[in-house]
């Protein structure tokens, strides 16, 4: 396989072909250009998605297990490549490498899940006989692929999100034209090789990289294009709902997910999980923690444990295996969360570890005492920011975790069973997590927010249902009448 870094090219028709235009990739971390990315034309975007629109019948016709054997040589040719991968998200989005090994071990398991889920991908049959009229006809329903699905992918995990969408579009029978984010553009060419290399047939994965605005825009409007899933910011997410009009849409969006830890919980055996919570990548996850209610008779102990270990924190160079904390994805994030974090210091906000920069990583910062109207609160921080609140009931740390326009996941530490079960029934979110952190996923559950947090939900099963159409078929068991 060639090298990572001299991927240049746009994949269209199942060619990688030279673009017209080119823009500078630079490191987050050490800010060196590391690669020079297309930004695709009209002209290039619409070949791209002539491609997919063309393929769309050899995919809808390529039996099952066919599609099972290309996702399964996918896995391999993923393990076998596996340090090169974590290493491609490390220098593009300076996830440490630690972090970006974890992300290639799921990007494997939510691959392997999509190559089973190719295998049973199937409708039912249905009693007609239950209404009058019905009598002596058979009915069944089958799921038809959908045809071209436009993907847009954010910068946070930029193999494990891909393999999101790819996964079950390709299970399903479906052709992609997918659009990664700008600064994360090397990993998404990583996998398009892997494609080509296990024998997908051309046209069906089409990867144009160039702005959201330009490339983004052309694919959530270009009228071949059945489906939008997409997986990024809410302010995007929604402008995208707008414009998309009757296509079919999945938007995974953003959080500012919250923990309740009830009286009675072992804060000792909990901490390393609420620290991989708050910091791991930075922040920069969408289930990240954000929010944490303990109740008062645990509050002081808790947040002395945390301050210690959040400042134990190694921050350095993403390549380095010691690194916990690097840089956050760009200067603008740098310059906004440092304003957010005055404004919690200005109204009186207590900042008890971190709230300064290295280079361009920002100290893991813990919040003592914020009002829920501030931005660190109530909008999604995407950084390595953690409020820490105290509350004198569990019935109080609901209402404070539904204080919130968006509803991602939501996790309780509890020993009281009853308290665990009404959690679950009052948390507006789309998972609760009982005795974890809101930040658990695995890849096969299925995963999605409520509110701001977007509509349709991911885990291979569940977006394959979204990725395709059911049909019902009636036959006439008397005959031709
Ligand atoms: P973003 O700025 O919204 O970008 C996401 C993708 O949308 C990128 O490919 C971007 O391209 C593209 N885009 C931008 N403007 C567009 C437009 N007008 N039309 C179409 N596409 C457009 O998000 P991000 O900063 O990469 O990722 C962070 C966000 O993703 C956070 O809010 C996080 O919570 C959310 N997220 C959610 C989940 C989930 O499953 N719920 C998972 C991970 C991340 P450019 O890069 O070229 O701008």
């Amino acid at each position: 396989m060639a090298a990572y870094r001299d991927i240049k090219q746009l994949y269209i028709g199942g060619k990688w072909v030279q673009a017209q235009h080119y823009t500078k990739l630079h490191s987050p971390y050490t800010e060196e250009v590391i690669a020079k990315v297309p930004a695709a034309s009209k002209e290039e975007v619409n070949q791209a998605v002539e491609a997919a629109f063309k393929t769309r019948t050899v995919m809808a016709k390529m039996p099952a297990h066919q599609r099972a054997a290309i996702l399964e040589k996918v896995v391999s040719l993923l393990e076998t490549n596996a340090d090169q991968a974590a290493e491609t998200i490390a220098l593009e989005a300076a996830k440490p490498i630690a972090a970006a090994k974890r992300e290639i071990v799921r990007t494997i398991q939510t691959y392997k899940f999509a190559a089973e889920e190719a295998k049973r991908i199937h409708g039912e049959t249905l009693s007609l006989d239950a209404a009058p009229g019905g009598e002596n006809k058979l009915a069944y329903t089958t799921r038809e692929p959908i045809g071209v699905i436009g993907a847009i992918t954010p910068f946070n995990f930029p193999m494990n999100l891909v393999a999101h969408k790819l996964g079950p579009a390709i299970a399903s029978g479906n052709t992609v034209v997918l659009k990664p984010a700008s600064q994360t553009p090397l990993s998404a060419f990583f996998i398009g090789k892997l494609f080509e290399e296990a024998g997908l047939p051309k046209g069906a994965l089409n990867i144009v990289t160039g702005s959201g605005r330009d490339v983004g825009d052309q694919i959530v409007t270009d009228p071949r294009i059945s489906m939008i899933t997409f997986t990024g910011s809410p302010e995007v997410g929604i402008g995208i709902r707008n414009k998309a009009g009757l296509k079919r849409i999945t938007l995974e969006l953003g959080s500012n997910s919250a923990l309740i830890i009830d009286e009675g919980t072992d804060i000792e055996k909990i901490l390393p999980r609420c620290m991989m919570g708050a910091f791991d990548f930075q922040g920069q996850v969408c289930i990240s923690l954000q929010r944490i209610y303990v109740h008062e008779s645990l509050y002081e102990p808790f947040v002395e444990k945390f301050v210690e270990a959040a400042s134990r924190l190694k921050i350095g160079d993403p390549l380095h295996p010691a690194t916990d904390i690097s840089a956050l994805i760009s200067k603008k994030d740098i310059e906004r969360t440092m304003g957010w974090i005055e404004e919690a210091k200005q109204a009186g906000a207590t900042v008890a570890t971190g709230g300064f920069t290295q280079g361009n990583a920002l100290l893991p910062t813990v919040i003592l005492n914020a009002d829920s109207k501030l931005k660190v609160s109530c909008q999604e921080v995407f950084a390595p920011i953690v409020l820490i609140n105290k509350v004198s009931s569990i019935k109080e740390a609901i209402s404070q975790v539904n204080d919130s326009r968006y509803g991602l996941q939501a996790g309780i530490y509890t020993n009281d069973l009853q308290a665990a079960l009404n959690a679950a029934d009052e948390l507006h979110v789309g998972g609760v997590m009982i005795n974890d952190i809101p930040t658990f996923r695995v890849d096969h559950m299925p995963y999605g927010g409520v509110k701001e947090s977007g509509m349709g939900r991911e885990g291979i099963k569940y977006a394959v249902e979204e990725m395709t159409e059911l049909k019902l078929v009636v036959i006439n068991r008397n005959g031709p009448k």
